[in-house]
């Protein structure tokens, strides 16, 4: 079997993690520093802030420039729910925009027609490590004064003309979950190139305590909050096992893209599928997804059940569009078809596995068992 995501945790993790438990300090220590360096290092960030989970990371972003109730943010419809509940959580309203149809990433004229006298920031996710092209959503945010959030979860090692995602924007969030380019279990980062913005994330990631006075204090009682704050702290053991599978980026990097080409160039001439354009400049290759343009939507399970029986796991990137979850339905009752692209990629699509878990020949074997299902299930029809 083929899962679609597996971590790689070799010895030197174990190792790590051993020595974190062996000392002193399980939180508040030098690991997580360690960690938060060698992340500024590899992406070239003048700051990195680690924390609990992705989530963690955009909900801090939003609560830095004071977000609050009556504020919209340009959301797009085609990503983790995470997005906008990092949103709707500061009290403010998700206002949702369709991707294009190529690439999934945000649709910029779609973009730009969203923009309303509430809006305060824009967030943008480097859809399947492709990253998006930054200088239209950059004007946009320059000509009305609006924050830039990107989403990083599946971009870790994406750049644009050198320069990494997350440092285009304000803020960039990357997540450590197990499925992705690299993790700590849980986890997740933000990194900024303002120092304001560091400095206010960096104290609210921790109950907004004043952290000169932290750092002067002579015993334990003497503090002053002077934030409001959450507790969204990375703790030692997770920073242990982050500063290890860095070391490792690199190599599971080049075999992201080498999958992902293999494998791009294994199914171009199926019938009925075709790939998202996810292989670009700096692209970091999260997953290859395919586009059922010709089995019908409603055959999409079976054809992932017989993917399965012949050993390929896959996932769908991402389940249902943000305004069509039940939730967010709901509460802003939107038109269900006005997101025609991300329902696409949401109800016609599967994402195929190309992490550094999947040989050379598992590659192979991919084609050749989507070849037979898609016939399998053809035959059905
Ligand atoms: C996985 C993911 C998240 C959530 O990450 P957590 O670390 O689990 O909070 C957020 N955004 C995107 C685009 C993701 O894929």
């Amino acid at each position: 079997m083929i899962p679609f995501g597996k971590p790689i945790i070799g010895a030197e993790e174990r190792a790590a993690v051993s020595t974190v438990l062996a000392g002193p300090t399980l939180t508040h220590g030098p690991t997580v520093r360690e960690f938060e360096a060698a992340f500024a290092t590899f992406t070239g960030a003048p700051h990195a802030i680690a924390t609990a989970n992705c989530m963690a990371s955009l909900h801090l972003a939003y609560m830095a420039i004071g977000l609050g109730p009556g504020d919209e943010v340009l959301v797009p419809a085609q990503t983790h729910v995470a997005m906008a509940h990092a949103v709707a959580a500061c009290g403010a309203t998700p206002v949702f925009v369709d991707c294009e149809g190529r690439t999934g990433n945000v649709d910029i004229d779609a973009l730009d027609d969203h923009v309303g006298e509430r809006t305060r920031a824009i967030s943008v996710v480097h859809f399947l490590g492709r990253p998006v092209d930054m200088e239209p959503v950059l004007e946009i945010a320059r000509r009305d004064g609006l924050m830039v959030v990107e989403d990083c979860a599946i971009a870790l090692g994406a750049r644009t003309a050198g320069t990494h995602v997350g440092l285009l924007g304000d803020v960039g969030c990357f997540s450590f979950y197990p499925v992705k380019h690299i993790t700590t279990g849980e986890g997740g980062m933000l990194i900024t190139r303002r120092s304001d913005l560091a400095e206010r994330i960096s104290r609210q990631r921790a109950f907004g305590i004043d952290r000169g006075v932290v750092a002067e204090r002579r015993h334990s009682a003497a503090y002053d909050v002077v934030d409001l704050g959450l507790n969204y702290r990375m703790g030692e053991v997770q920073a242990a096992l982050g500063i290890e599978q860095l070391k490792r980026l690199p190599d599971f990097l080049a075999r992201r893209r080498d999958n992902y080409r293999q494998l791009a160039r294994g199914l171009s001439d199926l019938p009925g599928l075709r790939v998202l354009e996810s292989d670009a400049e700096g692209a970091s290759h999260y997953a290859l997804t395919a586009i059922l343009d010709r089995v019908p939507g409603e055959r999409r399970s079976e054809l992932i059940e017989e993917l399965k029986r012949r050993g390929v796991g896959t996932s769908v990137y991402y389940p249902k569009p943000l305004p069509e979850l039940d939730y967010y339905s709901r509460i802003l009752r939107s038109d269900p078809g006005a997101y025609p692209e991300a329902a696409r990629i949401s109800y016609r699509s599967i994402a195929f596995p190309v992490g550094p878990h999947v040989e050379k020949n598992d590659v192979e074997a991919m084609i050749a068992a989507v070849r037979e299902a898609l016939e399998a299930v053809v035959a059905h029809a």
